[in-house]
């Protein structure tokens, strides 16, 4: 049986008394890559946060292998860095060079030898193509290659599970292949588990195997990715698909 990486349980989120998320209930197995898509203001962001402790929620449940992910309690720390995350901005260190921004979280966090963690960053940085800028400050950087870094400095800490809420969301048009191309890569070639939240619909149609659509914190739709494109059972999934085109 497949492995179950993720798992939500009647999962309700409110911010003060706005209730944001209602009822969600998913889970995701090891090697699956789930597009979470929905319209502005729907709560992708907010589910995403949920997933690795940076929200607190109110009820339900979040597990991640099994044990629990509340925020306020100390191991969740330790649970988080085995979720990488990349967000729409990239928050590279200014002051810190591409190499030292990977290696950061390896070294300091998780106490890997510089030696070791060096060249596993140099390993990563060579697969995205950046291996000449390892000893670059992020402002000589393009958008589209801070964010590829962004990728490597998540991937660096051998997380079991990626979560990318619209990562490509402030690049300029050509910068974006480059970008899809190295996640659409991870999900193929090291069949990494991830959760992608992306306005990109034929990137989602692509990676996707399965959909999850959500309006007004709800869970609309959840479906194989092919069919979900094909064929939206619902209304708004195929308004949602339309205003996209
Ligand atoms: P999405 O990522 O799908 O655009 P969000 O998760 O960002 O949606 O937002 C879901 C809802 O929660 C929206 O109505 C948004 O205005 C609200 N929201 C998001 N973040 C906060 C916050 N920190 N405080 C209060 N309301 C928030
Ligand atoms: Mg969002």
């Amino acid at each position: 049986m497949a492995k179950e990486i993720v798992k939500v349980e009647h999962l309700e989120k409110f911010y003060q008394k706005r209730h944001v998320l209602h009822d969600i209930n998913f889970s995701v197995n090891e090697g699956e890559v789930v597009a979470l898509l929905g319209p502005s203001g729907s709560g992708k962001s907010t589910l995403i946060r949920c997933l690795n402790g940076l929200e607190p929620y109110q009820q339900g449940e979040v597990t991640f292998n099994g044990e629990k992910i509340v925020p306020t309690e100390k191991n969740w720390q330790k649970i988080r860095q085995k979720i990488g995350m990349v967000f729409q901005s990239y928050d590279l260190f200014p002051n810190l060079t591409v190499l030292d921004n990977i290696l950061l979280g390896p070294v300091k966090v998780q106490h890997q030898s510089k030696e070791a963690a060096t060249a596993s960053a140099e390993k990563l940085l060579d697969q995205v193509g950046l291996r000449e800028y390892e000893n670059a400050y992020p402002r000589q950087l393009s958008g589209g290659q801070k964010q590829r870094i962004a990728i490597v400095r998540a991937l660096a800490l051998n997380p079991e599970l990626m979560l990318f809420d619209e990562v490509t969301a402030s690049l300029d048009p050509e910068m974006v292949r480059g970008v899809l191309n190295i996640i659409s890569n991870l999900a193929q070639d090291s069949n990494m588990t991830m959760i992608v939240v992306t306005h990109e619909m034929n990137f989602a149609q692509q990676i996707a195997d399965r959909v999850l659509f959500l309006e007004d914190g709800k869970i609309l739709e959840q479906t194989k990715g092919s069919q979900f494109f094909e064929q939206p059972q619902t209304d708004r999934a195929k308004a949602f698909l339309d205003s996209m085109d």
